[in-house]
């Protein structure tokens, strides 16, 4: 074969705020940034099939991309590029050192307006700035060769401990966890690295929490370690099921760089190895299904009004607001978006913060090479497994105080999850069924 079946392009721009901007991911912090220990970046791949079909790849060093911005990108990207809504997958790295994105998790921060109006300016100029990225890397197409590959790392530990007084956020040394790192490799027509996407499933969060310093945190400086390695190239990393795991140990800046370190050590491993080349076609389907929270009433916020913690109270107003203008909520719309490229290799990728449970379990039903990220195209809460929604604890009920959220999921989260992703597969041409009986997805379709 001479001619090249595929075409890639990079691009990226430094997102790292010009200016001191409140930081995201803890309520504790009590002042903005204090400077940067590295750039934050957004980087976007865009890649295209012999049949000239495109798909785009965005990872960004931020908390979370809400879909205000992603739902607004995507649609001048459609109309200027033509490019449809499932092939272009938004995910964050979910540092807790990145600056706060407005208007994800705004319960969590009691901003003076000033503050606020600092974070609301820097959103939407991330938005210009994805746009214009994503018009970078189209660009830039030029022809590549593309492969996977899959290695493991374990500095990662299910973070839900159980104690007499339930479940609170520590280490639970027999809990959950997904060691797989996945490996994207994108190669130019005469063989040097131009990207590498790859992936683990465990919180951006091994620097202190009341460091002031902006950075990317452990995957911050996997990226710049693999960028140092491979002059040129693109580091892109992807957060995946890891709502529910944490870097272990944690709590220094020197531990971030060293997990970092690890990280990239284990990248540079997969792509020493010999990859399974990716082939042709691409094919993408995006889903909003809405998932239901358990019941809730007016007088739940009425009784929250008088909590002692100022994010309850936030809550309960702003509960209470949709109530008075006779909407209260009661569902949250939840994207589940699928790419597959050609027979084997598939990229699920899920909204909201979602627990490792999903990832074992989808993988499983799913037994081919795929790659099951969360945090993409939007983060609006935590996603519980069944498990986790029944164990309660942060990821189940207090963290939905930050989100703005009105409560726990219902009882059926799991099961709506499941079968909106389902769904999704089957309009890429994977199903249960097919999975099972062949080593790859190739069921035909
Ligand atoms: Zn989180």
């Amino acid at each position: 074969m001479n001619a090249p079946e595929f075409c890639a392009g990079v691009a990226r721009r430094n997102i790292t705020p010009e200016t001191s901007i409140w930081m995201s991911g803890y309520p504790f912090r009590d002042r903005p940034s204090e400077g940067a220990l590295h750039p934050l970046w957004a980087k976007a791949l865009a890649i295209e099939d012999s049949n000239r079909t495109r798909v785009v790849i965005v990872a960004t060093d931020l908390i979370a991309l809400p879909r205000d911005i992603t739902d607004l990108v995507s649609m001048r990207v459609q109309q200027r590029y033509g490019i449809e809504r499932s092939q272009i997958m938004f995910n964050s790295t979910h540092t807790h050192s990145g600056p706060v994105v407005w208007p994800n998790l705004m319960a969590m921060f009691n901003l003076r307006r000033e503050d606020e109006s600092v974070v609301v300016q820097y959103s939407r100029r991330l938005g210009e700035e994805l746009f214009s990225l994503i018009g970078s890397a189209l660009a830039d197409l030029a022809p590549a060769q593309l492969s996977y590959g899959f290695g493991e790392t374990h500095f990662a530990v299910n973070r839900r401990e159980h104690t007499p007084e339930g479940v609170r956020i520590g280490i639970n040394a027999t809990g959950p966890v997904d060691p797989q790192v996945p490996v994207l490799r994108i190669l130019s027509k005469a063989g040097h690295l131009r990207a590498v996407v790859f992936g683990y499933a465990c919180h951006n969060t091994a620097s202190p929490c009341r460091s002031y310093q902006l950075s990317g945190d452990y995957a911050g400086f996997a990226q710049a370690e693999l960028e140092q390695n491979h002059p040129g190239a693109s580091a892109m990393f992807m957060m995946l099921c890891g709502g529910d795991q944490n870097p272990n140990p944690l709590g220094s800046i020197e531990l971030a760089r060293s997990h970092g370190k690890t990280l990239a050590a284990e990248v540079d491993r997969v792509l020493e190895t010999v990859l399974s080349p990716v082939s042709s076609p691409f094919r993408s389907a995006f889903e909003s299904i809405s998932l239901d929270f358990a019941p809730h009433t007016r007088e739940t916020f009425e009784n929250e009004l008088k909590d002692a913690d100022p994010a309850h109270v936030h809550r309960a107003n702003a509960m209470l607001r949709t109530y008075d203008e006779f909407r209260p909520v009661h569902q949250t719309l939840y994207p589940i978006q699928a790419l597959r490229f050609g027979p084997d290799f598939a990229i699920l990728a899920l909204g909201g913060e979602v627990v490792v449970d999903y990832s074992l379990r989808v993988k499983k039903r799913y037994p081919g090479k795929l790659v099951v990220a969360a945090y993409s195209n939007d983060v609006m809460s935590y996603i519980p497994s069944r498990r986790v929604l029944q164990e309660g604890g942060y990821e189940a009920i207090d963290s939905m105080v930050f989100y703005g959220q009105p409560g726990p999921f219902a009882d059926d989260v799991e099961d709506r999850v499941l079968d909106g992703l389902d769904a999704v597969m089957r309009r890429v041409g994977i199903s249960v069924e097919g999975t099972r009986k062949g080593a790859d997805f190739s069921d035909g379709s």
